[in-house]
């Protein structure tokens, strides 16, 4: 049996072939923005609203550059992607081979390492091409599976609508809530449509709800004017914001 360090060589080596294929036919280099989405795994690239490319990815690992640490995706609960299960399949010819960096969930690395993760991953889980996302603190290395083809694709409009970064969701769809709705608030929670999280949004569709005041108030001003408007004073937030607020404020029947 070879050592770990050889096969990972060998890998590595095997790889490079495969990307230097894969950037060139997709340009991949010409991309100067990215943009992932952990509720679809799909990653955008793209310059402007026409210049863009997508691609199905399942999350491998990150290597924190806080700790030094690698972190398999099947070891790590903040991850939501649901495919990052696949990863188990690494785990498990790791076991096979009694390759210890496969099989410890975390431990410490360097951002060599990731590359030589990706490139095993890449012949295990079939990878058309391999990828580092550059975060703050935090590197993800994702296989890319396949090209997504964003014409008419709904995955594809939902995770262009994600603009709104609240800090605490990541990016997500827009919400507009009046003011007197708080996460922990019981005010009622009137909406302009129902809704259930994780809906598809038409075009000129955006999450809105406002409190029983504002509900009154509209009544009284026969529909949303400039007196009820400013009585609401309408907020943004993001889609998750919206509906953990649902949950405290709408009334329990
Ligand atoms: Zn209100
Ligand atoms: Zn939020």
């Amino acid at each position: 049996m070879i050592d770990y360090k050889e096969f990972a060589k060998a890998e590595l080596n095997r790889v490079i072939s495969i990307q230097d294929r894969f950037k060139e036919e997709f340009d991949i280099d010409s991309y100067a923005h990215w943009f992932y989405d952990d509720e679809s795994s799909i990653l955008r690239l793209y310059n402007d609203e026409i210049d863009e490319i997508f691609f199905r990815y399942i999350p491998i690992g990150t290597y924190s550059l806080n700790k030094n640490t690698w972190m398999w995706s099947w070891f790590n609960n903040y991850l939501s992607e649901k495919n990052k299960i696949e990863t188990l399949q690494i785990k498990q010819f790791g076991e096979k081979n009694q390759y210890e960096k496969l099989t410890n969930g975390t431990f410490p690395s360097d951002e060599f390492d990731g590359w030589e993760f990706l490139a095993i991953s890449q012949n295990l889980l079939n990878g058309i091409g391999v990828y580092k996302i550059n975060c703050d603190n935090l590197n993800y290395y994702v296989l890319l599976t396949e090209k997504v083809d964003s014409e008419n694709n709904l995955e594809v409009r939902k995770l262009k609508q994600k603009t709104v970064d609240c800090g605490n969701h990541g990016f997500k769809r827009p919400a507009f809530v009046c003011q007197h709705l708080e996460l922990n608030s019981q005010n009622g929670f009137e909406e302009a449509f129902e809704t259930f999280k994780g809906m598809d949004l038409d075009e000129d569709d955006d999450f809105a709800a406002w409190c029983d005041e504002c509900e009154k108030k509209r009544i009284e001003c026969d529909g949303w004017n400039d007196v009820s408007e400013a009585f609401a004073k309408i907020k943004l937030i993001c889609e998750d914001c919206y509906f953990e607020m649902k949950e405290s404020n709408q009334h329990k029947s």
